[in-house]
């Protein structure tokens, strides 16, 4: 119709074991500055790439990802990965979303890491061709340059909006080694992620057990 703008979706995938500030921030500066509709949190069952570490167990993962983003409207669990078999690639995830919001814009939203890490994704060069702009917020120690990424991913570039925010040297890992050495992790998560943690004692146990390489 006539003068009808798109809508516009931010697409937020990540393992959110457990979800924190850093990715809360990340979203809510995307939606601002992308000025995004809705956001869709992608919460992927078994990422391609943490086959090596061990990972909370979905049930527990959404139920702390419900609890960070309950409390904003504009924020919704995507449980589009959730319903269908693996591998879950980004690409198919976009995919699939495009399907379901045939007339919207599609904005995927990463940290600065895995803009780094995106020719390693399956089929990187479609996903970018599928999407309409990839929000990206750098990350401490990221290595992020734009012109060899391009040369890897040709049309990278143009679909690249870089995020202002203020570097957060914060991680799933770091908080989950703080709360299984019994460190100080109350405010690198909303209150509600707080507090759930702690009545089901999740990432209590030491880290070792939890068999993940430092
Ligand atoms: P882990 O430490 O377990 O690897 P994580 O903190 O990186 O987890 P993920 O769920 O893997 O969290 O991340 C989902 C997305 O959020 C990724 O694109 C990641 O780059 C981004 N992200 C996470 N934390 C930050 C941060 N502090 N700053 C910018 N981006 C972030």
């Amino acid at each position: 119709m006539a003068g009808m703008k798109a809508q516009r979706i931010g697409v937020f995938g990540g393992t959110f074991d457990p979800p924190h500030v850093g990715h809360l921030i990340l979203a809510a500066e995307a939606q601002d500055q992308l000025r995004l509709d809705r956001l869709l949190w992608v919460l992927t069952p078994d990422p391609p790439h943490k086959q090596d570490q061990s990972i909370s167990p979905l049930s527990i993962r959404m139920k702390l990802l419900l609890a960070a983003i309950g409390d904003n409207p504009s924020f919704e669990l995507c449980r589009v990965d959730m319903e269908r078999p693996g591998p879950h690639y980004a690409v198919d995830t976009v995919q699939i979303l495009k399907g379901q919001f045939p007339s919207s814009e599609i904005y995927y939203l990463i940290g600065g890491d895995s803009l780094h890490d995106l020719p390693t994704w399956h089929q990187p060069q479609r996903l970018i061709h599928l999407i309409d702009g990839l929000g990206v917020m750098r990350r401490p120690g990221d290595e992020v340059d734009l012109r060899e990424l391009e040369q890897k991913i040709p049309g990278l570039t143009v679909k690249v909006c870089f995020i202002e925010a203020p570097l957060l040297e914060i991680s799933a890992r770091q908080i989950r080694q703080r709360i299984s050495a019994g460190r100080a992790y109350r405010y690198y998560v909303p209150p509600a992620v707080y507090r759930l943690i702690e009545e089901l004692g999740i990432y209590h146990l030491p880290f070792s057990s939890r068999q993940e390489a430092s």
